[in-house]
């Protein structure tokens, strides 16, 4: 945006924990910012929706360590909105519960900035949601208030009129709490609300370590103490919490709270995260392939040579990566999608047909079974004899292909584009985690996930013996089976969705 146009803010409600809960209007304006200003409480996911450039300024004020000040805030949205800029101010929650949000908005106004608001799920009901309690319920609950429990309930200057709330409505939500469970309970008995009320904690709602601790008003703070609860919690007192053990069945989530490492490339990891995302798992990430692009220029010549004179009865794909890579080299040639104008196209599988879709280019078929093995099968089906058959592919691939399709007497040219590589600098805190036995389970989508997994522990995979292992398929899963790690559950067919689909069909039968 030009400095010279008048800038905007966005106060935008993050929702309270878990990233696809922030609204459609919340995304577009994290796609389009300039500079996002964002709090402790907002997930941290939702920052990966800015463009790169964007900048990303952390005012977060984790307890006792105040970032920036809420003046210095107010005073750089506007200066930030002064410079033209498109500025996202992201909050945890709902920006106006607790959030100081009025706060910045009136800073906003007195500066003659423009301003809108975004409203976001607030923690005070869809956090309970998530774990199972409603905040009203018919013939249980007809009120709710919210309350913060930030100040306290013992000092004489409070504003929370604890005695009469203790009593005035059917559920009562207290945010800003755990500090201060002893001195709340008793303002609330005090009021007369029973010491038998139910009472529950909802620590971390949302999020893959979402905990929920369930007791009394009178024993709620010793149940904390018990559980070693820390922020953030949710406190709920009131009859809705005895909701929670009819309801809860139908929300419950066999992934919920996993562990679960993703060994894709950054580029593949996002969809197999998203997915154990959804089913409430933490997808923890440790690319353990890069791609080091490393063609032959002298075979990628002559390839693109046959494909332009139509020698070539097929070319095999084998990978979205061997799709990438072959485009990029066309496009660096010269040419584009109509030099595969009177070629077949055959690939492995889905992932790899629409990586080929992206390009504008159907596959003549995708076979059933997605191996080297099936994609030989099938092209065999059709008469490979005497036909020559292109296969760009990544150094070190499985052999099997070019084999089968050899022996049935095609000629093969195989080009190798790229070296899938260990990392070179992997991250540290998630190789640590691994080495401290911390993952529930481990996911493998290719032979060379095993491989350089492996290579990255320096071939101690004794920490992973205790986790499930999830393998996409019957060849990766041989892989794992060589590395010690033989696969507890097999995809069905090499997707991602059926990779966590029998990861999570594994883990309900186990529970
Ligand atoms: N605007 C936010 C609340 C900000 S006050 C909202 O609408 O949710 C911060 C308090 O919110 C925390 O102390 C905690 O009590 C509560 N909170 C926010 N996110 C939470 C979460 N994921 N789990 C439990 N409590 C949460």
């Amino acid at each position: 945006m030009s400095a010279d146009a008048p800038g905007h803010v966005w106060l935008v409600g993050a929702g309270p924990g878990d990233p696809g809960l922030v609204t459609q209007a919340g995304l577009r304006a994290l796609r389009d910012a300039d500079v996002v200003l964002y709090d402790r409480l907002a997930p941290p996911e939702l920052l990966d929706a800015c463009s790169e450039d964007a900048e990303r300024i952390d005012v977060g004020k984790a307890p006792g360590r105040a970032a920036m000040t809420q003046e210095q805030i107010n005073a750089a949205l506007v200066e930030h909105a002064r410079a033209g800029r498109r500025v996202v101010r992201l909050k945890g929650g709902d920006p106006f519960v607790f959030g100081r949000g009025g706060e910045e908005l009136q800073a906003l106004a007195g500066a003659g900035v423009e301003a809108t608001v975004v409203p976001g799920v607030t923690s005070a009901i869809g956090g309970l949601a998530a774990a199972g309690i409603p905040v009203t319920h018919r013939g249980v609950a007809a009120s709710f208030a919210v309350v913060t429990g930030h100040e306290d309930p013992t000092k004489p200057a409070v504003q929370v009129r604890w005695a009469e709330l203790a009593t005035a409505t059917d559920t009562l939500v207290v945010l800003m709490s755990v500090g201060r469970l002893d001195g709340i309970a008793q303002a609330l008995m005090d009021g007369g609300r029973d010491p038998g009320t139910p009472a529950a904690l909802v620590v971390e709602a949302t999020t893959p370590r979402q905990r929920v601790v369930e007791s009394t008003l009178g024993s709620i703070a010793d149940a904390a103490r018990e559980a070693g609860v820390e922020p953030p919690a949710l406190l709920v007192v009131g009859e809705v919490v005895t909701v929670r053990e009819r309801i809860e069945p139908a929300q419950r989530r066999p992934l919920a709270g996993w562990r679960v490492l993703v060994t894709r490339t950054r580029r593949q990891a996002s969809t197999l995260a998203e997915a154990l995302t959804a089913e409430g798992a933490e997808p923890v990430l440790l690319p353990a392939i890069e791609i080091e692009r490393r063609a032959e220029p002298e075979a990628v010549r002559h390839a693109i040579e046959a494909l332009r004179g139509r020698r070539y009865a097929w070319v095999a794909f084998t990978s979205p990566n061997a799709v990438d890579a072959w485009f990029h080299l066309v496009r660096e040639a010269g040419h584009d999608a109509r030099l595969f104008a009177e070629t077949g196209i055959a690939t492995v599988g889905a992932a790899t047909a629409r990586a080929l879709e992206e390009r504008g280019l159907s596959a003549d078929f995708v076979p059933p079974r997605g191996s080297g093995e099936g994609l030989a099968d099938a092209m065999l089906e059709r008469g490979v004899e005497g036909a020559r058959v292109l296969v760009p592919r990544a150094e070190r691939a499985d052999p099997a292909l070019i084999e089968r399709l050899r022996t049935a007497g095609a000629t093969v040219d195989e080009v190798t584009l790229y070296l899938a590589a260990p990392p070179a600098a992997p991250p540290r805190e998630v190789l640590d985690a691994i080495r401290a036995g911390e993952m529930d389970a481990v996911t493998f989508t290719s032979r060379s996930t095993v491989r350089n997994l492996a290579a990255l522990l320096d071939a101690d995979l004794e920490p992973l013996r205790a986790a499930v292992v999830a393998c996409i398929g019957p060849q990766t899963a041989e892989a794992a089976t060589e590395a010690g790690l033989p696969p507890h559950v097999v995809a069905e067919e090499p997707s991602v969705d059926a990779l966590v689909a029998a990861l999570r069909r594994y883990a309900a039968e186990g529970a």
